[in-house]
């Protein structure tokens, strides 16, 4: 396996956001929100022809999407970092990228953002693909009392990001997810993909998955990243230069910061949000409730009640 181009990276992209917009406009496998709001065309909804079979799109599917989209609802936010993203990421996308995307090189920095190219995958009908990376938190990392290169190291590790791939799983899948959750880079996709399997889960691709891992762990990247920051910190002194510098890394260059050996891919379990714990005045007031009951289990309870209330009001 040979490590892709990084050249021409950025107009490449262009000529296939071209591309993919136009199609986009003549789309009918995007289900549009009116669609799924109960004023479906059955024209429209009859088939789909992804996934490799046609039949009709259920009700099923529709609930499906409407719950998941709620569920996204609550955690939208800008951006996810990237440890996050991996850990929403599904398995399958995961051993893909473990066993397939070996390269991800950045080609291209400016003002906060990132392109990187990785190879493809076996079946890949191109020989790389395009990752956009925004650090949707720059401006702070540009204010922050710190060097160029630990603050860099904040954008990679801790920071949230908003990403993009030109891959199909991410064109037909991702983007929406990425929207609907606050993570989404560059155009904003709310049209609902109409698929065999909607499952609307995950949040990196196979290639976001490389890329989230290598740009957390990477040297020479975090280098690059940092004469971002030192050449925008210093704009920001020069307020008469308004245009921020952009950086092209060259292939030598680029090859260079691939290490000896692939990085492996792993998920960190998140910390999940634990519930907020009862409040004292319900615990006593649940223990009122119990107080008197003499079966085994009202007691059991109104014992499990005190202990809770004696732990919480010990709580600073
Ligand atoms: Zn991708």
């Amino acid at each position: 396996m040979k490590a892709p181009r990084v050249g021409n990276a950025q107009s490449a992209l262009n000529a296939q956001r071209a591309r993919e917009l136009e199609s986009r406009r003549q789309a009918t496998i995007i289900l549009q929100p009116h669609e799924v709001a109960g004023k479906l065309s059955p024209a429209r909804m009859l088939t789909t022809t992804l996934g490799g079979r046609v039949r009709p799109i259920t009700p099923a599917d529709l609930a499906v999407f409407r719950k998941s989209v709620a569920q996204l609802g609550d955690r939208a936010r800008q951006g996810i970092t990237a440890k996050e993203a991996l850990a929403l990421s599904r398995p399958d996308d995961l051993e893909r990228a473990k066993a397939q995307i070996r390269y991800s090189l950045p080609s291209r920095l400016q003002a906060g953002k990132v392109h990187l190219v990785t190879n493809s995958g076996p079946q890949s009908k191109v020989t790389r693909h395009h990752v956009n990376i925004e650090f949707a938190q720059y401006s702070a990392a540009l204010s922050r009392p710190s060097t160029p290169l630990q603050a860099a190291q904040w954008l990679c590790k801790e920071s949230p990001l908003r990403f993009e791939c030109d891959c199909e799983h991410f064109r037909y899948f991702l983007r929406f997810v990425a929207t609907a959750g606050g993570w989404v880079a560059g155009r904003a996709e709310h049209g609902l993909p109409k698929l065999t399997n909607p499952t609307l889960d995950g949040a990196a691709c196979k290639h976001l998955a490389r890329v989230l891992t290598d740009m957390q762990y990477s040297v020479g990247l975090r280098q690059r990243i940092a004469q971002m920051i030192d050449a925008d910190r210093a704009r920001i002194d020069r307020p008469g230069r308004t245009k921020p510098k952009i950086f092209l890394v060259p292939q030598a260059d680029a090859e260079r910061m691939l290490p000896q050996n692939v990085r492996r891919i792993a998920v960190k379990p998140q910390r999940a949000s634990l519930p907020k714990p009862p409040s004292p005045a319900d615990l006593t007031a649940a223990i009122a409730a119990y107080a008197g009951r003499n079966d085994a289990s009202s007691r059991a309870i109104a014992r499990a009640l005190s202990a809770l209330l004696s732990q919480s009001s010990a709580r600073p």
